[in-house]
């Protein structure tokens, strides 16, 4: 049978990519995810060979990829946030590295406060990375952590992912904290990552993002706030005293997002924090009284 090196299988799956104005490093990724190696393995592999097979296999998902632009965590159904690998598809928002930031603002505040036996509620949990990375970087602190997404099929995956890492989360279907409401629950701190984009944005986006993620993890009417405006009225009513709130915000969001929160809670210390891109990404607030 007719084989291929995997230098020789990379090298053009790289220039096909290239030449479709993809990103090149895709040949990597899937490669890697096709053939089970890590990135050191592959190093040491690359004179190893493929069969035709795989090799044609393989080439066929690069093909799907630079024709219709999708996303690459869609064809290997993974993705990795805070150094776990996360279920995707279709259903949910791909996790993105700015995420990972409100990870760390969080573990700092929850760390800085010494605060044990707090309930965490994620709003709009999508793959649930954000409830399940807090349930494993805050397990010294103890807290209870409830999920929500309007979303059933979102939660199947967040469901899946919380499995696979063994983290107890509490999942909710329904609207923001609506759920909560309804079930007269009590939260210290609210954690989301809603929709931000204004759907008159969507134009400008490119196909990766914009035919494969979910409109409704990404998409928010009056530029962008809708989810904030919505999420900080129940909050209202689910949030204990000296709550925190923690939101990732579109980079141009800081003041208004700071605005809607000090309008609902008269006693609220705001503050908006960059990312590593020195961009205005998230916005903490803790309140006093
Ligand atoms: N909480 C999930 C994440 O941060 C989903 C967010 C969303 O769908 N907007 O990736």
């Amino acid at each position: 049978m007719p084989t291929i090196t995997i230098y020789e299988a990379l090298r053009r799956a790289s220039s096909f990519l290239e030449n479709a104005s993809r990103e090149p490093k895709v040949a990597e990724i899937l490669l890697l995810h096709e053939l089970g190696l890590t990135k050191a393995s592959l190093i040491s592999s690359l004179r190893d060979s493929m069969t035709q097979e795989a090799f044609s296999a393989y080439m066929d998902k690069i093909k799907q990829h630079a024709t219709t632009g999708i996303p690459v965590q869609h064809l290997t159904g993974v993705e990795q946030f805070y150094g776990r690998d996360f279920t995707v598809n279709e259903h949910v928002l791909i996790p993105r590295p700015e995420t990972e930031e409100l990870i760390v603002a969080i573990c700092e505040t929850v760390r800085r406060k010494n605060r044990t036996d707090l309930t965490i509620c994620d709003v709009g949990t999508g793959s649930g990375i954000i409830a399940i990375t807090l349930a494993h970087e805050l397990a010294e602190w103890k807290p209870r952590i409830l999920a929500t997404d309007l979303s059933p099929e979102a939660l199947i995956v967040a469901k899946q992912n919380g499995r696979n890492h063994q983290a107890k989360i509490e999942f909710y279907q329904g609207d923001f904290l609506s759920p909560l409401m309804e079930k007269g629950e009590k939260i210290d701190l609210l954690v989301s990552n809603p929709p931000y984009i204004d759907p008159t944005e969507k134009k400008l986006m490119s196909d990766t993002v914009k035919n494969f993620d979910p409109d409704l993890a990404l998409f928010a009417p009056n530029h962008g706030l809708a989810a904030y405006e919505a999420i900080i009225q129940q909050a209202k009513f689910v949030l204990n005293k000296d709550a925190i709130l923690a939101f990732e915000i579109g980079y141009q969001q800081g003041m208004a997002v700071s605005d809607i929160i000090k309008t609902k809670f008269q006693h609220a210390k705001v503050n908006v924090l960059q990312d590593i891109n020195g961009k205005d990404r998230m916005v903490m607030a803790e309140l006093i009284g």
